[in-house]
């Protein structure tokens, strides 16, 4: 559970203690009206209010990547956003994992960065026209730990099969099939040539991982 999940149980008990401890108490032994201890609880309200929120909306978030991550993977799968307290504490350099099981098979779950995740939150909230090269690299890390979820664990096929699937990943986020192939276009272009060797290899029109799929990135590059 995250930290401010605790805190937002904390504050509606203690409304709650407030509300129960003064309602056998609400007059004296004279009979006068003890008033209700509104500042106290309408705070507890207030903190409480102020902690759903940022987790409703993270939640919400999760949701919208997970029910596109699963159209492009066939199945249900699980994508994590990184709360900022496990930002604070992460070293790594990487945008977002996906672990192996013990057998040696991806699990349907992956763990996506604080960054990314505020890229795609970003994009989702935008007319998705133009979009910065942050989040059409954030669109992509969804893709390709999507592509280690179902199952390929070598790098630069995952980069492969999903610069293939960023158009349908995009539009299952709800964009545009027009903003989709220009978002999987600019990738292809402008971020695939600068990433980490490991990464790039065997991908391009009748390469080793070309699918054949419709509408890849390199599409109109054999015309010219
Ligand atoms: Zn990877």
């Amino acid at each position: 559970m995250p930290p401010l999940a605790y805190v937002l149980v904390g504050s509606l008990a203690l409304a709650a203690l407030l509300t129960i401890r003064w309602v056998p108490r609400r007059s004296d032994s004279l009979g006068r009206r003890r008033p209700f201890p509104r500042i106290s609880v309408g705070l507890c309200v207030a903190i409480a209010i102020g902690c759903a929120v940022p987790l409703w909306t993270h939640a919400r978030l999760e949701a919208r990547l997970e029910g596109a991550a699963g159209k492009i993977v066939g199945e249900p799968v699980r994508v994590h956003c990184q709360t900022s307290g496990q930002a604070f504490l992460d070293v790594g350099a990487e945008l977002g994992w996906v672990r192996w099981g013990p057998d040696g098979v991806p699990e349907h779950s992956t763990l996506i960065k604080r960054g990314p995740c505020a890229d795609l939150s970003a994009w989702l909230r935008s007319s998705k026209r133009d979009p910065s090269s942050d989040e059409v690299v954030a669109v992509h890390v969804l893709t390709h730990e999507a592509m280690h979820m179902s199952g390929i664990k070598n790098e630069a096929h995952a980069e492969c099969a999903a610069m293939q699937r960023d158009a349908a990943m995009a539009v299952a986020l709800g964009a545009s099939p027009a903003q989709g192939a220009e978002l999987a276009r600019r990738y292809w272009l402008e971020t695939y040539p600068q990433m980490p060797s490991e990464y790039v290899r065997g991908c391009g029109a009748g390469s080793e991982y070309d699918e054949g799929l419709p509408n890849p990135p390199w599409a109109d590059e054999t015309t010219g």
